[in-house]
Formats: C-alpha cells, sequence, structure tokens
C-alpha cells in the first residue's frame, strides 16, 4: 500500500528561506506537503532581480563560515562545490574620507579615533563573545553597553551613526544582544593573526541556490505553488486545517504560517492578545538601490558609513565578493536604506528612489559620471528584521495561534541578532522539534 496516502498533510505560507526549510523538514519527517507564496517566484528576500547585464540576488548575501545549517544545506542540495571563499576587507566613510580596516594594523591607525579610544574599541570586539553573555544583555540597552565599554567618544563617532543607519529612531531602544549577535557574527568572518577577512558566496547566487533548493523539495513530493496568494487560514477544533487562495479553499491536517506578522495578522483575522503580540513588533524595512557601474567605487565587500551627509546604512560591493566573472565588465554595488514602519520615506516612488541613490552615490563618489552608471534598481521590502528591544523574546509571538492546528514560524521568532538565512534554517528546524508532540492528527476514518 502507499505509504503516502496515510502521510499527514501539511501546508506551509511563505517561499521565502523560512517556508521553503520549513517544508523541507516536513517532509523529512515524513509529511506531504503543498506550499504556497503569492509572487511569481520562491525565495522572497532571495529572489533575483534583472539588472540589465546579468541577473543577481535582488538584495545581497554572503556567507560566513560558521552558516553551519546553510552549508549542510547546500551540501544536501549539490552546492557544496559550488561555495566560493574570498578575502574581503571592509572599509570606513568618515567625514568624506574612506579608512580601509581590512587588518589589525590599519584598525590601529584608525584616525577618528584617538589611539587610547581604538584600542578599547578594538578590546570590546575582539572580547565581546567571551566577556558577555547574549541571554543577559536581551534585557540591557544597547547603547549603554556601548558607552560604558568603549567610551562617549567610540560610541558618537562609530556606534552611534552605525545603529542609527541601520535601525532608525529604534537605535535608541535596541538590546545589547543585537550588538552582541552582530560583532559575533563578523568576528566569525575573521581568523588569523591578522584577522582576515573570509566571506562566501555560491557561484551563482541565490537564484541557483533556489533553483537547486526547488528540484530538491519537488523530487521529495512537495507541491510548489507560485502566484497563489493565501488570503485566508482557518483552523478546525474537530481536526484539520484549510487554506484559502484565488482557486478556492484546500485542506491539510496542518497549516504553518511563515510569511510575515501583517501578512500573519491578515489572513488568521488576528483579534485581542494575539493581535497585539503580531502588531507589536516593530519591523525594520529596507529600500536597497543594486548600481551596476562601469568603474569601481570602492575596494571593501562592506563599507561602513558614518557620516551625517549619507543617509546610507553602508555600500556593499559585491563585485570585490563576487571575482567570478559574472559581473564582468561591470562592477554591482548595493545602497541599503534601512527605515522604520512609520517613516514617510515609504511613499517616495521608484523614480524619487532613484534620484536619491544617485544622489548618494555621486556624494560618496563626488568624481563619478553619471554616464558609468549602467543600472539602477530599487528593491524594497518592509518586513525584514524585527526591532529587538529590551525584552523582546518574553514579548515576541510563540509558535501557536488561536486557530486549531495553525502555526506561526516566521522571523518575528528569530531574537538572537540580525537575521540571516543560517538562522531561519535553524529556527525552523528547532520550531518542528518543539511542535512534534503537539502535531496531533485526526483519527483515521473507521471503515467497515
Ligand atoms: C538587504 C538584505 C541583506 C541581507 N543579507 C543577508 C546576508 O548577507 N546573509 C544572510 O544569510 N541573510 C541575509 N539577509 C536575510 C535573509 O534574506 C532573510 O533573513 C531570509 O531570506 C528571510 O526569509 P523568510 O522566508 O523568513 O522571509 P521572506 O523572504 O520575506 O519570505 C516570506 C514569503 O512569504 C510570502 N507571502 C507573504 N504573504 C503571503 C500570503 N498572504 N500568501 C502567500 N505568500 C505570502 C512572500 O511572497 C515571501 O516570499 C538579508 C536580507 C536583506 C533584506
Amino acid at each position: 500500500m502507499d505509504a503516502s496516502l496515510h502521510a499527514p498533510r501539511a501546508g506551509v505560507v511563505g517561499g521565502g528561506m523560512m517556508g521553503l526549510a520549513v517544508a523541507r523538514e516536513l517532509t523529512g519527517r515524513g509529511w506531504q506537503v503543498q506550499l504556497f507564496d503569492g509572487a511569481a517566484d520562491l525565495g522572497g528576500l532571495t529572489a533575483s532581480v534583472d539588472y540589465g547585464p546579468f541577473t543577481w540576488d535582488r538584495f545581497y548575501h554572503c556567507v560566513l563560515q560558521t552558516d553551519t545549517a546553510l552549508l549542510d544545506l547546500l551540501d544536501v542540495i549539490g552546492l557544496g562545490a559550488a561555495l566560493r571563499w574570498e578575502r574581503t576587507t571592509s572599509g570606513f566613510y568618515h567625514q568624506g574620507r574612506t579608512y580601509s580596516l581590512g587588518s589589525v594594523a590599519e584598525f590601529l591607525r584608525f584616525a577618528p579615533l584617538r589611539f587610547h579610544d581604538r584600542l578599547r574599541l578594538g578590546a570590546f570586539i575582539a572580547a565581546c563573545g567571551r566577556v558577555f553573555d547574549g541571554d543577559a544583555l536581551e534585557q540591557v540597552s544597547c547603547r549603554d553597553v556601548l558607552r560604558r565599554w568603549c567610551g562617549e567618544r567610540v560610541w558618537n563617532v562609530v556606534w552611534r551613526p552605525l545603529l542609527r543607519a541601520k535601525l532608525g529612531p529604534a537605535a535608541d531602544s535596541i538590546s545589547a544582544r543585537f550588538i552582541w549577535d552582530t560583532i559575533n557574527r563578523l568576528n566569525s568572518a575573521r581568523s588569523g593573526i591578522r584577522k582576515q577577512e573570509s566571506i562566501g558566496y555560491v557561484a551563482g547566487g541565490y537564484g541557483r541556490v533556489l533553483d537547486a533548493l526547488g528540484d530538491h523539495l519537488r523530487r521529495r513530493g512537495v507541491g510548489l505553488h507560485t502566484n497563489a496568494h493565501v488570503h485566508a487560514v482557518r483552523g478546525e477544533a474537530r481536526g484539520g486545517a484549510t487554506l484559502v487562495t484565488e482557486d478556492g479553499p484546500v485542506d491539510f491536517d496542518h497549516v504553518f504560517v511563515t510569511a510575515n506578522n501583517h501578512a500573519a495578522a491578515r489572513m488568521l483575522e488576528a483579534e485581542g492578545e494575539f493581535a497585539a503580540r503580531l502588531g507589536g513588533v516593530e519591523f525594520m524595512g529596507v529600500v536597497v538601490g543594486g548600481a551596476v557601474l562601469r568603474r569601481a567605487l570602492s575596494p571593501h565587500y562592506i563599507l561602513n558609513v558614518s557620516d551625517p551627509s549619507i543617509e546610507l546604512t553602508g555600500l556593499i560591493g559585491t563585485s570585490n565578493l563576487v571575482r567570478d566573472g559574472s559581473f564582468a565588465p561591470y562592477h554591482l554595488y548595493y545602497l541599503p536604506r534601512y527605515l522604520v514602519q512609520a517613516d514617510p520615506d515609504w511613499q517616495r516612488d521608484e523614480a524619487a528612489w532613484r534620484a536619491f541613490f544617485m544622489d548618494q552615490l555621486q556624494k560618496l563618489a563626488p568624481d563619478l559620471d553619471p554616464a558609468d552608471v549602467v543600472s539602477l534598481q530599487v528593491s524594497s521590502a518592509r518586513h525584514v528584521q524585527p526591532v529587538l528591544d529590551c525584552g523582546y523574546r518574553e514579548r515576541m509571538p510563540g509558535l501557536a495561534t488561536p486557530r486549531p492546528n495553525v502555526w506561526l514560524v516566521n522571523t518575528s521568532q528569530c531574537f538572537q541578532g540580525p537575521v540571516n538565512v543560517d538562522l531561519v534554517l535553524r529556527h525552523a528546524r528547532n520550531a518542528l522539534d518543539e511542535l512534534a508532540p503537539r502535531l496531533s492528527l485526526p483519527a483515521p476514518a473507521l471503515t467497515t
């Protein structure tokens, strides 16, 4: 008899990396899975865009040596050999000048800080993972920890502008765990006595990862439905759950919603305490200019920007990481501008954003000829990073929803610092481990 006839049936809402990871975890546990995404392509934030001369990720993505869940996944889907590791450098843009921070020696010469401030900052960054306990830092303000350990000048020149560029008005309320996780993640990209940075990417970009992951899931029997916006999800007290798309209702034993809180609240018709939990999470969004240029702008993978005249978090030099000719003869840079939900800049149209990014490019590189800009692609996402303020973990939404047999597995539950694909994969696995004893199935119908 076909075992799949008796396999429990799961519906997954959302085909970003979280939904794809949940689908993979479920098939590994013997479930029959159908996944639904409202967009034309799978991938969510990792999807690709056409830049003109080439197609690449719409948002920049790199891989770190400590991304073990991601590295395992790449092996399983046959892309282990497509990983490339490159030595990269970081820089710092301050008051119209760029400082290279590619080595300890360069860091010690970092002129915007006095020598003893540089030592203090360096000691803090080096010791961060060992001195502090991340869980304890969830209750402490980031601003207080950084001012106490690094001093007022380091706070004003380095940390405050960087945090404000990434988090806007939320910078002052963020918990110290956020910076602890960020520093530990960045430290994990550096090794050896000279602390040389080494960062990875998949040849072909995330588009290739999504193709391979999609094939892997289809081989495991997962139905992948795109252009399939889910309007509503209902749970049945007597067993089962139903999701509703344009094509009508589809019944499952359980439904897993991986879309963001805003979308989840609508499809679950959230009210009361559940609605307050979902709505209580402030999410940072981002608008990114992806610029294809005829000339190089900076030799760094990340140029951190701490300069009041520039309204970007940084300049991401993807062509300084991807050096395999994918962009030749051009260069690809990303210009991220993070925004809180209430920021009036969300009202800007695409033409206004293009003008903004051109202006920012010319401020960063006054000698840039507009004719050197081959294409400028504007991509935006409203729900990227929960604002992890003090006590966030106690307030964040749990996996259970008020709808029977409907579960929430999304990035608002990723309280461990900046959300990234590795964290998403680990969250999907941990969530299903935790839910396993609660995934009751309807009793089989009695046959005579
Ligand atoms: C600028 C930027 C840089 C980043 N850099 C890195 C990096 O260097 N390294 C790294 O590892 N990570 C990075 N990330 C983070 C990473 O991309 C995300 O953490 C991850 O992709 C989140 O996946 P997700 O599935 O949770 O969310 P999403 O990708 O947002 O997926 C959610 C999906 O749900 C779908 N959906 C929503 N509502 C509905 C509905 N009603 N019906 C059906 N479908 C619906 C959407 O269409 C979407 O596809 C970066 C992200 C950004 C924005």
